[in-house]
């Protein structure tokens, strides 16, 4: 195969197909045809919004499961044929901000991130990873395309976010936002020993799922502001750690920091467009003094994490398929695919497509 086929963003608002030639493989990386693929709400803040600037015939995509076509020389741990899970996030793990302990953020900032913010994407017949065995994880016995699909990148956010939160045991938690995200967020909050877990959002699906992730209290942000709801909930109190994963900039910022205790943390996980500032509301902040800590970060990616993560959802922790609640099959679907994650049906949590390529 010479060149291959990619749905793409053409530029800020267009998207479209694309021909292109197939990457060549460098001595540590390789060449995966996609099994499994779906879109993420980030590509619709970088189509449709241009958070991160203009680009030009970039193939999309960054969530994958998929097999082996090639691998470099230098690469020891997969061959061809091999089934592999592929984190959203592929880190350069030799550059110093890897070495300092943020390895989302080599090279540059955000720079971890490479599929379809500075890379082409997964949305296409191939695509290409750097450092093969740093980055990509065998797909385990017991675990399908589309539940593994969901760990490279929902559940690795939405758990960082829970795992920066500082969540104590026993602890009361509040998520803003009940998507893919904010409920992987709810199960990685439930797994830190978490007591109390107020969720924020309003999609009948995802309130379903809220609960079984492990959701004690439902709070519409439709009927209240949602610091009042939860101080209402608390006997006034406020909670532990509040994990930001939707919302808008003209609320939730100050909703969160409302929300929280005194000597709590705000941890966001949210993609910010829309604006170019966040307020941070002063007297709710203790006018800066309040040891309200804000926190945030990017996915985190890497064989590990990704191991790590089936390893939970194969003993049985939390079910990652059912954030699945739409499955196409065939390349062109992927166009179906982004466009209902742009329209956000109320019966929508993640599409995924399954693909079957030669
Ligand atoms: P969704 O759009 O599926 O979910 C957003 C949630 O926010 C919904 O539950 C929605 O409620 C809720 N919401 C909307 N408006 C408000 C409001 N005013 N107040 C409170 N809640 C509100 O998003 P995803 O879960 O797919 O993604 C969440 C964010 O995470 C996105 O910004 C995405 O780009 C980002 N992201 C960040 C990553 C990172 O590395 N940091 C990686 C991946 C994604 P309702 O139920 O009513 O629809
Ligand atoms: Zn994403």
């Amino acid at each position: 195969m010479a060149t291959f086929k990619g749905f793409a963003m053409k530029k800020i608002g267009e998207t479209g197909w694309v021909e292109k030639e197939v990457p060549k493989c460098g001595p540590m990386d390789a060449i995966i045809k996609p099994t499994c693929v779906s879109p993420c709400t980030s590509d619709i803040h970088t189509v449709w919004e241009g958070a991160i600037g203009e680009r030009t015939d970039m193939i999309l995509g960054h969530e994958a499961v998929g097999e082996v076509v090639e691998v470099g020389s230098l690469v020891t741990k997969f061959s061809p044929g091999d089934k592999v899970i592929v984190p959203a996030i592929t880190p350069d793990w030799d550059d110093e901000a890897a070495q300092r302990g943020f390895p989302s953020q080599t090279t540059e900032p955000l720079g971890g991130w490479k599929f379809s913010n500075f890379k082409d994407g997964v949305f296409g017949e191939r695509f290409h990873v750097n450092m093969a065995d740093g980055n990509l994880a065998h797909l385990p016995e017991g675990l399908s395309d589309e539940g593994a699909c969901m760990l490279v990148d929902m559940w690795s956010t939405g758990m960082m976010g829970s795992e920066n939160a500082d969540i104590p045991l026993g602890g009361t938690v509040l998520v803003i936002g009940i998507g893919a995200v904010g409920l992987s967020a709810i199960a990685g909050a439930k797994l830190l020993g978490a007591s109390k877990i107020f969720a924020a959002g309003t999609r009948p699906i995802s309130v379903k799922v809220a609960k079984e992730y492990g959701a004690t209290d439902i709070i519409n942000y439709k009927e209240g502001t949602i610091d009042e709801q939860v101080r209402d909930l608390t006997n006034g109190e406020g909670v532990d750690s509040v994990i930001i994963a939707g919302g808008n900039l003209e609320n939730t910022w100050k909703e969160a920091i409302s929300s929280a205790k005194a000597g709590g943390t705000v941890s966001n996980v949210n993609y910010l467009s829309g604006a170019d500032n966040v307020f941070i509301p002063r007297v709710e902040w203790g006018c800066g003094m309040s040891n309200i800590n804000i926190k945030n970060g990017l996915c985190p990616g890497g064989a590990v994490r990704m191991e790590r993560l089936a390893a939970l959802a194969l003993v049985g922790r939390q079910d990652p398929e059912l954030l699945v609640t739409h499955k196409f099959r065939g390349l062109e679907k992927i166009e179906d695919a982004l466009y209902l994650m742009k329209e956000k049906p109320k019966d929508l949590i993640k599409p995924v497509v399954l693909l079957d390529l030669d």
